[in-house]
């Protein structure tokens, strides 16, 4: 495990995340993934530290209202957010970690665009 930053566009949003040297990440196909292009890495609340910009985030939700939209009121970049699959952590767009800490990562493609579908039938 180590310790990678990241931030928005405009650098005011800046976090730490801790995850493993060879990220795996998600590739999610729903409406508000693809249109932005995000790169889902998922990790529990006590691995991540919000550094600064807590003054300029702004939430969007939708649908069920389970999800927390953050992304930076100034550049308009979502570098992290509360997602519905894991309401109790934190999901970190890859694409928003600082350039060159990134070793090695896999992509894996999720059909977020059944999430009624997939996601709740796979929960017990
Ligand atoms: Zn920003």
């Amino acid at each position: 495990m180590i310790t990678y930053t990241g931030g928005c566009h405009c650098g005011r949003v800046r976090f730490e995340v801790i995850a493993p040297r060879d990220l795996r990440v998600t590739d999610c196909d729903c409406s508000i993934c693809s249109m932005s292009g995000y790169l889902h890495l998922t990790v529990p609340k006590s691995d991540f530290r919000l550094l600064s910009g807590v003054q300029v985030l702004t939430t969007y939700q939708f649908n069920t209202h389970t999800a927390r939209h953050l992304f930076c009121s100034v550049c308009g970049i979502k570098s992290f957010y509360v997602p519905r699959s894991h309401p109790d952590g934190y999901s970190v767009n890859a694409r928003c970690l600082d350039e060159g800490s990134v070793e090695q990562m896999t992509v894996v493609p999720v059909d977020g665009k059944n999430w009624e579908k997939t996601h709740l039938a796979a929960k017990p």
